[in-house]
Formats: structure tokens, C-alpha cells, sequence
């Protein structure tokens, strides 16, 4: 599953990147600007792929997709991200139907299997699990990395600020610290004008907050786009759930990216459906259910009865399952 996520997310990557060049590559094509194309490595690249290809034809597919993680047009269906909605009504003080219908998929996606566009799908998650494997080598070799724990509400306040901002400024800030965004916009910005803007500083400060900090710093406390999926994957249908084979040895609590106890079925809506305390259970004592709470297997305790701390059982041990 681990490895399956990892697709998803690289792949998601990948499209980020792909989408805007080949916008650009038909930009050229249609301006017949044969000197951009042949200096630019990719350019040069996707134009050996469509050698012989209809021009016109490349030219309107090349415009069928457009945007970004943040806001997408696939022909024609038009998909965005909930914190961009919901920031630009706030800041127009209008509600355009249009935009409200395009959060319509990721809403749906978000009641059935809760955050899992966090675990899955933004890149942002990418980059800090790269930190905190990061983290995990610098721990090998005998530094000591900081985990400062803050309130976990602190998103909602960003989130309330920025709506607050939003409302009394009439221009939207979030969009300029949310990273699905921020990277968006930098990677259109850096194949259409060749140069980083300020959003790379803004990332790299994030995951190096992440690294002398706290743990996954970034989506665990101040992400107000978080804060919009926490909310609604509140009501989610699809969650985790352990059954009787649990031996309560542990294993899956030190994995939660979030610091929830997947063996004490304490897992709230911050669970971005990583899958992380699946892939380590090895009695299989963790599994998914549609159910609208977190049903507790019958004959079961709702907490770790193997400490009075809660702590769980014996070493935790981390290895996942392939
Ligand atoms: S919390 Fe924010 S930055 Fe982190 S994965 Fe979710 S949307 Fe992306
Ligand atoms: S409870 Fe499990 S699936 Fe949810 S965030 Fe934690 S490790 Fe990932």
C-alpha cells in the first residue's frame, strides 16, 4: 500500500510539472516558435513525441487541461481545491456557482474517504515525508532532532485569520503561504518565465521548520487548507478500524504522521488515510469499515489497557510490511 501511495504521489508530481510544459509546448507550436522548442530540453522532448502529429490536433489537445493542483479545467470539468473557494467567496463577498460546483469532487471524495487528498494527493506531504525520512537518517548518526509539539487547533486559526484577512482586505493571502498553491504557481512560473519566484523560499522555510522543529510541522498544525479537510472529514464514511486480533503491541502507533493511536481506535479526522498503521500490523488487526464513527469491535477497551499511561505494550517496532 506504502509503495502504491508513493506512485500516487510522484505521479500527482509529475502531472503538476507536465500539465503547464505542455500548455507551453502548444503555446510554441501555435506561435511556430521552432528556436524555444529546440533549446529547451523538454520542449525539444515532447515535440520528438509529436513528430508527425497533426499540428492543430496538438495544439487543441495541448489545451484540453489546464491548471493545477490547486484549480484544474480537464475538458471542460472544472475542479478546485476548497480553501481556494472558499477564500476568493470570502474575498468577493460573492458567491459564484460556477466555482462553488468545482469543489463538488474533491468534496465528495473527502465525505466517503476523509483527508485523503493529504495523504494521497498533495505534494506538500511528499516533500515533508522526505524530511522526516531525513530526520530519521540524522537520528542514525546521533543528532537529536527537536518534535516541539503546538496546539493542533493552531490551523484553525490560521485558517480563521486568513478568512478574517480575506474578508476585511478583500485580497486573499492564503493562497500565498498554501502549498498546493505555492507550488503550483511556481512550477507554471518557472517553465513560462524560467525563474523560481519567492514561493521556493516559502516551501523551503516549511520543511526546514520540519527538520530543527517539529515533525511534519506544516500539515500537523498550520495548514489552513488542512483545517478545511479536517472539517469535513469529520463525516467521512470510510475509516479505519481495529478488530479483535489486535495484540496491542504497538506497532502502529509511532508510524501516525498525526500522533494518533490507531490501537486505542482514537483516530480522528486528522487522519489522512496514509495507511501507515495497516501496512505495520502484523495480526492484521487494523482494517477499513464504512462506518460514520469509529466503531470499537465488541469485547474490546477503548484504551490501551497495557499501561495506566497508555502507552502500549513492549518496543514499538517499525518495519512495514512489503
Ligand atoms: S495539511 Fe495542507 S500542506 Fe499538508 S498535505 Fe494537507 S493540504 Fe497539503
Ligand atoms: S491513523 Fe493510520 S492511516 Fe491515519 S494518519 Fe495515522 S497512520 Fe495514517
Amino acid at each position: 500500500m506504502q509503495a502504491t501511495r508513493k506512485t500516487v504521489q510522484i505521479a500527482v508530481l509529475a502531472l503538476i510539472i507536465l500539465i503547464p510544459l505542455f500548455n507551453y509546448y502548444g503555446n510554441k507550436i501555435q506561435q511556430k516558435d521552432e528556436i524555444a522548442i529546440g533549446k529547451s530540453i523538454p520542449l525539444a522532448a515532447i515535440h520528438s513525441l509529436f513528430k508527425g502529429s497533426d499540428r492543430d490536433a496538438v495544439i487543441t489537445l495541448s489545451h484540453q487541461v489546464k491548471g493545477s493542483i490547486w484549480t484544474i479545467d480537464i475538458w471542460g470539468l472544472k475542479i478546485s481545491d476548497p480553501l481556494a473557494v472558499l477564500e476568493s467567496s470570502v474575498t468577493a463577498l460573492y458567491l459564484y456557482w460556477p466555482m462553488i460546483l468545482s469543489i463538488f469532487i474533491p468534496l465528495l471524495f473527502t465525505l466517503i474517504l476523509g483527508r485523503v487528498y493529504c495523504g494521497w494527493l498533495c505534494p506538500m506531504n511528499l516533500f515533508s515525508e522526505t524530511v522526516t525520512m531525513l530526520r530519521k537518517l540524522l537520528e542514525k548518526t546521533g543528532y537529536r532532532t527537536r518534535d516541539i509539539n503546538f496546539s493542533s487547533k493552531t490551523k484553525y486559526t490560521v485558517l480563521i485569520l486568513g478568512l478574517s484577512a480575506a474578508y476585511i482586505l478583500g485580497y486573499p493571502l492564503m493562497v500565498l503561504i498554501y502549498p498546493p498553491s505555492v507550488i503550483s504557481r511556481e512550477i507554471f512560473n518557472k517553465i513560462y518565465s524560467g525563474l523560481w519566484g519567492y514561493g521556493i523560499l516559502i516551501i523551503g522555510g516549511y520543511l526546514f521548520m520540519e527538520l530543527i522543529l517539529s515533525k511534519r510541522w506544516w500539515c500537523r498544525y498550520i495548514c489552513p487548507g488542512g483545517a478545511v479537510y479536517i472539517s469535513l472529514s469529520r463525516f467521512r464514511l470510510l475509516r479505519i478500524k481495529r478488530n479483535n486480533n489486535c495484540n496491542q503491541c504497538g506497532d502502529c502507533v509511532p508510524v501516525c504522521p498525526y500522533d494518533l493511536k490507531p490501537m486505542t481506535q482514537e483516530i480522528s479526522a486528522q487522519c489522512d488515510l496514509c495507511c501507515r498503521c495497516v501496512s505495520v500490523c502484523k495480526p492484521d488487526a487494523l482494517d477499513y469499515t464504512f462506518s460514520l464513527k469509529n466503531a470499537l469491535p465488541k469485547n474490546t477497551k477503548a484504551t490501551t489497557p497495557g499501561k495506566p499511561n497508555g502507552k502500549p505494550n513492549g518496543k514499538p517496532k517499525q518495519q512495514e510490511k512489503k
